[in-house]
């Protein structure tokens, strides 16, 4: 995303600066010094916040349990009041469109609810925006990039080793999915792309309860039938 973001800032009619953040959690077995010296070699100015989320997460979530909701949150809170400190007006975060589907089939599973992350979202406090510059992207070009610019990749290990995450359970559904019916990944994100509230049961969203006849229509109706 910082790559897509440098380019953008040579070609883009629009002026825009950039800040690198990374977050060191505290994560056991954390290669603090990888991005500092990519970043540093990159000659941009950068920013490695030092917040210990993992003993936090470690102290409440239960062993076996899934750390990142959690995780996501803490991580979250910590940028948005980075970005207040240094009067950032936008938080660009790196989730692309296969992260947006996941997320999307998450909340329809656990949540009962329909919604996913969009491109772009005021964060509730009102005073960040939150932009995802690879929402369009999808992760195996992102992959196919990252390995031919050979960027450093830092797993997480808090919970990359979580195999009942229900993220890769998720993931795991698209992949078969895709395999068997090429374009479904990009028929469900475009079909985010093109919501019809009066087609759904959301009442808030759309009030069918209030529907009323059209009593023009209706008597063209009648008037067809009496024919
Ligand atoms: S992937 Fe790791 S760093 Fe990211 S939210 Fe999950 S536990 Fe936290």
């Amino acid at each position: 995303m910082l790559d897509v973001l440098l380019h953008l800032q040579k070609v883009a009619p629009i002026k825009f600066e950039i800040v690198a953040v990374n977050m060191d959690q505290k994560q056991p077995g954390f290669p603090e010094h990888v991005l500092p010296v990519y970043l540093k070699e990159l000659g941009i100015e950068y920013h490695i916040v030092e917040k210990d989320t993992y003993s936090v997460v470690k102290e409440l979530i239960p062993e076996g349990k899934t750390t990142c909701s959690l995780c996501s949150r803490l991580r979250r809170g910590t940028l948005y009041t980075f970005a207040d400190e240094i009067g950032a007006t936008k938080m660009a975060l790196g989730h692309h469109r296969d992260d947006i589907v996941e997320t999307f089939f998450l909340n329809m599973f656990f949540n009962g609810s329909l919604k996913a992350m969009p491109p772009k979202l005021r964060a509730d406090d009102g005073r960040n925006v939150v932009i995802r510059p690879l929402a369009y992207c999808n992760e195996k070009d992102i992959q196919a990039y990252a390995d031919f610019k050979q960027f450093p990749i830092i797993p997480c290990n808090l919970c990359g080793s979580q195999e009942n995450l229900q993220r890769q359970v998720v993931k795991d559904m698209l992949q078969e999915w895709e395999h068997k019916t090429p374009g479904r990944t990009e028929s469900i994100f475009r079909s985010l792309q093109n919501v019809q509230p009066s087609q759904l049961a959301d009442r808030n969203l759309f009030d069918f309860t209030s529907l009323k006849i059209d009593a023009t229509a209706a008597s063209r109706f009648v008037n067809v039938v009496n024919l």
